[in-house]
């Protein structure tokens, strides 16, 4: 078991207006097995939560940790991060000219084992989870992310996460810009990853829908930077029908 520990994150990003905090005491535990989902309206900082764990050059941590079995993160190059385990989508590079899916996946493999894998095993891998994916074999020679559609950056996501079995994977907004078939789809490859490595998963989403699919163990609420509440996936089904109004109206009452 592997666990990825957030202790009392502090992050600012450099705006026009100066330096503006946008994290403001995040704390979460997360064990590999474990799914869980960050929810919260826009703006409240989820993303910017991803991209620190990322590594995004863009994101200060003024105060706080984050570790991954005891190793400090945020001492980590973004390589070192995935060498370590976590799979950070966002953080490659949008379009990558003149490399192919393949070679891509490849690549990043070779550089997570230290070794290249055997071609013939490697290949019956990578046409199996694109066959799970229903994604066409012809999309394993297209450039990576050049003029993929928006359903195909989610599916090339997913199908990364099935080949480069890491530990823990971040997925922020996996649902946007999916139809129903393609959000089945996207969360089947995630449960297939969940169950064959013991994948641990930080599910961020606005939206309740993709938890219908991929069923969290726990649910945290951030709003403007901070976990507000916090329960299992009964949580979600209450957000699902109540919204985030109730953290966002001041005068509201909080049970
Ligand atoms: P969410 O993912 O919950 O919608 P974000 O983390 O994207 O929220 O954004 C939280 C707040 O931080 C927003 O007010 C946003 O404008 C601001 N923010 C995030 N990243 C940047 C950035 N790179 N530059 C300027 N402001 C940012
Ligand atoms: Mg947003
Ligand atoms: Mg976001």
């Amino acid at each position: 078991m592997s666990v990825l520990e957030i202790r009392d994150l502090h992050v600012t990003v450099e705006t026009e207006a100066g330096t503006t905090p946008i994290l403001n005491g995040i704390t979460l535990t997360m064990r590999t097995g474990e799914t869980h989902a960050i929810m919260g309206p826009n703006g409240s900082g989820k993303s910017t939560l991803a991209y620190t764990i990322a590594g995004h050059p863009k994101y200060t941590v003024t105060s706080g940790s984050i570790t991954f079995d005891g190793q400090d993160v945020l001492e980590m190059t973004v390589d070192e991060r995935a060498r370590a385990g976590l799979f950070l989508a966002m953080q490659y590079p949008v379009e990558i000219p003149g490399v192919t899916v393949t070679n891509f996946l490849r690549t990043a493999k070779t550089a997570l084992d230290g070794e290249a894998p055997s071609i013939r095993s490697w290949t019956k891998d990578v046409k199996a989870a694109m066959a799970n994916l229903r994604m066409d074999p012809k999309f394993a020679q297209r450039n990576v992310n050049e003029g993929f559609s928006g359903g195909e950056k989610k599916r090339h996501e997913i199908l990364q996460l099935e080949v480069l079995k890491p530990k823990f994977a971040v997925l922020d907004e996996t649902d946007s810009g999916l139809d129903v078939d393609a959000l089945k789809i996207v969360s089947e490859g995630v449960n297939r990853a969940k169950e064959a490595t013991g994948l641990g998963v930080l599910l961020i989403t606005h939206y309740t829908r993709i938890l219908r699919y991929i069923r969290p163990d726990f649910v945290h609420v951030v709003v403007a930077g901070k976990i507000v509440e916090e329960g299992g996936p009964e949580l979600a089904d209450r957000l699902e029908e109540e919204g985030y109004d109730r953290f966002l109206d001041p005068s509201a009452p909080i049970e």
